[in-house]
């Protein structure tokens, strides 16, 4: 807590603390609550009044004496208010509703050709309207939504650079014209590791490596302070993401490995992006990313040599993380959904190049496999909610 903080703000954090609590858990009783936390029980019955009155807790019961009288239960509403979650790509529209739990409730992939026009936008809202009124999410209790991108957003909203969008300093609001809620747009790595952070004590600090068509990342920094990660804005910033001075952190897809090496999009040579995007598997195999790990499977000869490179790389790649950071780094995107059956042969292989000998388990695929990104702009969303509690 901060030094001289004051009463207000001392009451406002207590508060928050006791709602997050509560939602952590499907249950509580308020000796519970005051244990967990250290509270007193008078200071937890006050809160857990003030939240019931704002319809944010109520009492789901009793719970079983142990001699004495019954302690009540206390829960939180997680459906009093939702969020949604889009992921622009170039080729598809993603949805993902969310509430107070932070779990995926519904969610939908639509194919849809970007196209920075006001047709594609108006397109958005009609999904965004169809996907709610097929999800039955009262619209009253929908208080805002998250648009994660393929490119580097700035303080502002602006989408400053999008190489899969084939865009450059353009006011990102066009993304948002259609839809009828409070809107933020945020880089589609750091949405996935929100994602992937959330309702996770985070004991270190988070490398997300977010291995889709093209290479992004996310540096999340661990703080002594929150027993759990919280998203608020500050400054247009996350609070635990390192977004950089000018919101290019965490650019690992850019980052050469192979001086002299294959030519990256972006017209360096040796970028992790030409070595360890999505696409270099389906280039090299000339099959879809399912077809090339189902045949991976089946003993594809050609296709283990390919995966065997990849992963080669891609331990060059995640060495240079650990050495920078120190921190765990966590396998997302495309790639990284199918990594868990060989996620034990990639440690080994960062172990290999692990100069400081505590081998690699320090490395780990995704929790998410679908719709990272989408999720994290949604929890995003909720986060601020929270926030304010
Ligand atoms: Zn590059």
């Amino acid at each position: 807590m901060k030094r001289g903080a004051s009463s207000i703000e001392v009451k406002k954090l207590n508060r928050n603390r006791v709602f997050r609590y509560l939602n952590s858990q499907e249950r509580a009783s308020m000796p519970d609550i005051a244990a967990a936390l250290g509270m007193s029980r008078p200071t937890v019955l006050q809160i857990v009044r003030e939240l019931k009155e704002s319809q944010i807790v109520r009492e789901v019961g009793e719970f079983s004496s142990t001699g004495g009288r019954r302690a009540k239960a206390i829960a939180a509403v997680q459906d009093a208010c939702y969020t949604v979650g889009l992921d622009i790509t170039h080729g598809h529209i993603s949805l993902v509703l969310t509430d107070l739990s932070e779990k995926i409730l519904e969610h939908e992939r639509v194919r849809e050709l970007f196209s920075y026009s006001d047709g594609y936008f108006c397109r958005i809202g009609d999904l965004l309207e169809d996907f709610l009124e097929r999800s039955q999410a009262p619209r009253e209790k929908v208080i805002g939504a998250g648009i994660s991108v393929p490119g580097i957003v700035d303080r502002c909203g602006c989408l400053v650079y999008s190489h899969a969008l084939g865009l450059d300093h353009v006011d990102g609001k066009g993304f948002s014209k259609y839809i009828p809620y409070p809107c933020i747009m945020l880089n589609d790595a750091n949405a996935a590791a929100v994602a992937e952070c959330s309702n996770t004590d985070l004991s270190r600090s988070v490398l997300y490596l977010l291995l889709s068509n093209s290479v992004g990342g996310a540096v999340v920094f661990h703080q002594d302070t929150p027993a759990q990660v919280s998203w608020s804005v500050q400054d247009g910033a996350f609070r635990n993401i390192y977004i950089g001075a000018e919101c290019r952190a965490g650019e690992f897809g850019h980052m050469v490995i192979h001086p002299e090496g294959e030519t990256c999009y972006c017209g360096k040579k040796g970028c992790v992006d030409a070595y360890c995007s999505a696409s270099r598997l389906t280039d090299l195999a000339g099959v879809d990313l399912p077809g090339f790990f189902r045949e991976l499977e089946n003993g594809n000869v050609r296709f283990r040599e390919v995966w065997e490179r990849y992963l080669d790389d891609l331990a060059i790649a995640v060495d240079n993380l650990r050495m920078c950071f120190d921190g765990d780094v966590v396998l997302g995107g495309y790639v990284g959904s199918y990594m868990e059956p060989y996620i034990e042969a990639f440690r080994l292989k960062c172990a290999g190049r692990n100069i400081f000998g505590h081998g690699g388990d320090y490395v780990r695929a995704c929790k998410y496999r679908v719709e990272a990104s989408a999720l994290g702009a949604a929890i995003y969303r909720i986060e601020q909610y929270i926030d304010r509690i």
